[in-house]
């Protein structure tokens, strides 16, 4: 009993030395600013290196063209190759597969400071983190040698297409059809509100292909389908609230004849990857969300600290002080609570329901914070030209897409609900 007690308390020692020598990160409440580099557990010093060099894309490559693109309804298709050529796209796919290779972590590093450079146009984190898992973790060799290398280097850009007209939270409602003909499929119907459905080269497309399976879910397949396919065409790009910059788009097909090759993993088996692959989606929102809330907070704080009313500046008041405390605290509990969900999805841990509950979370916290932040600001807060009025804008459809917030809640219950 000796020995072991001796044991464990040099092994706790060691233990305790390697954690003491290990330099402090503050967290986000301790930080000077909500955005600091260096900061947060999760992170190491290369992390930090990598954000600079994030940071310093975004500010020199988004920021100055995104008010054009704000007007265009698209971003230009050469910000995609110098992302590529910067290695910010298809961080978190593996380098055997013809990404980057890189940890879950650069992957966020890329998806917060888009959102701390408040420039919500380019849809990266949509095509690396959401379309091109299908591809890695479904794509038969040839399907990830075609693909992959080309989207990792901004030279294809891809989509992903469920939603249709009559079917969104309820996929059960899908009609776009794929019919077996031969060894080929002829895919018919038509989806709405694709992110980077205009500007794709590639969409993944969700179509039943078992008409008589006792549940749609059973019976819907994916299919890797190419902008200039014949009998498939691009429809308008949607004007919408906010996200100005970013193209969202109506497709149709008619006929469009796809061959074996086209199909995406098993045929019916297009569900149960949309299930697989959906937390991890809720996280990347979930990860925006509060990392647009962090900007939005300094962006605010910045405001009130020189704006002057009755003799001083309004963040003399102290009606005005509590608000910026009540938030921060907000922000910073949310935090860790989303620090941890991408520890647990670092280690392919985070569950479904712990993802809906991130996504759920987050996204109605940046629209609080929004309205609060814009609400400081007075009538510029209304103006466009102020950041907080487009921040305002872009938070709108946080709790919408990836599966709305009430879906989300569904997710959620099940879970707490469920007999076993
Ligand atoms: C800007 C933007 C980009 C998008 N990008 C994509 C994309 O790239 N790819 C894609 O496939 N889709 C995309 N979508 C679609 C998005 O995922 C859907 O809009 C969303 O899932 C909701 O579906 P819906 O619009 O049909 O609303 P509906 O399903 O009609 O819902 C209407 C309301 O009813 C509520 N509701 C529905 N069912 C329930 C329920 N069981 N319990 C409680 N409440 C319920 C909803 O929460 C919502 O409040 C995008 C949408 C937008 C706005």
């Amino acid at each position: 009993y000796f020995f072991r007690l001796t044991f464990y308390s040099k092994e706790y020692d060691n233990l305790k030395s390697i954690l003491m020598s290990a330099p402090f990160r503050p967290e986000t409440p301790m930080a000077k600013t909500l955005m600091d580099i260096g900061t947060r557990r999760i992170f190491s010093e290369e992390h930090d290196l990598f954000r600079k060099n994030v940071r310093r894309f975004f500010q020199e490559e988004v920021v100055p063209y995104h008010a054009q693109w704000e007007k265009a309804g698209e971003v230009s298709r050469e910000v995609w190759k110098k992302a590529g050529e910067h290695g910010l796209l298809g961080i978190y796919t593996p380098e055997e597969h013809g990404g980057i290779g890189g940890d879950l972590f650069s992957a966020a590093i890329v998806w917060e400071e888009q959102m701390y450079c408040n420039c919500t146009g380019p849809g990266f984190s949509l095509h690396s983190e959401i379309v091109m898992p299908y591809i890695s973790h479904y794509g038969s060799k040839a399907q990830i040698e075609h693909y992959i290398p080309q989207m990792t280097a901004g030279k294809y850009i891809g989509a992903i297409a469920m939603t249709e007209p009559g079917a969104g939270s309820d996929l059960q409602g899908m009609k776009t059809f794929a019919k077996k003909d031969g060894t080929d499929w002829i895919l018919n119907g038509s989806k709405v509100f694709i992110s980077n459905g205009w500007i794709s080269d590639m969409v993944i497309v969700a179509a039943v292909t078992n008409r008589e399976a006792k549940k749609v879910a059973h019976g819907i397949s994916l299919f890797l389908v190419d902008s200039g396919t014949k009998g498939f065409q691009k429809g308008r790009k949607l004007e919408k609230l906010g996200l100005k910059a970013q193209d969202t788009a109506e497709l149709f097909f008619e006929n469009v004849r796809l061959p074996a090759e086209a199909l995406l993993g098993h045929a019916n088996k297009g569900f149960y990857y949309l299930m697989n692959e959906l937390p991890q989606e809720r996280l990347s929102i979930a990860v925006m969300a509060l990392a647009s809330c962090e900007f939005m907070f300094e962006e605010t704080r910045n405001y009130v600290m020189q704006r002057k009313a009755f003799g001083r500046t309004i963040a003399d008041l102290q009606v005005v002080q509590h608000k910026l405390a009540e938030l921060k605290t907000d922000i910073c509990v949310a935090r860790a609570f989303i620090d941890s969900c991408l520890q647990l999805h670092s280690t392919k841990n985070l569950d479904s329901s712990t993802a809906s509950m991130a996504k759920y979370w987050a996204s109605d916290l940046q629209n609080k914070v929004a309205t609060q932040c814009l609400q400081l600001h007075g009538g510029w807060g209304y103006m466009w030209e102020y950041p907080i009025a487009k921040a305002f804008a872009d938070s709108r459809v946080q709790p919408i897409y990836g599966g709305t917030n009430e879906i989300m809640k569904e997710l959620i219950s099940r879970n707490i609900v469920s007999k076993k």
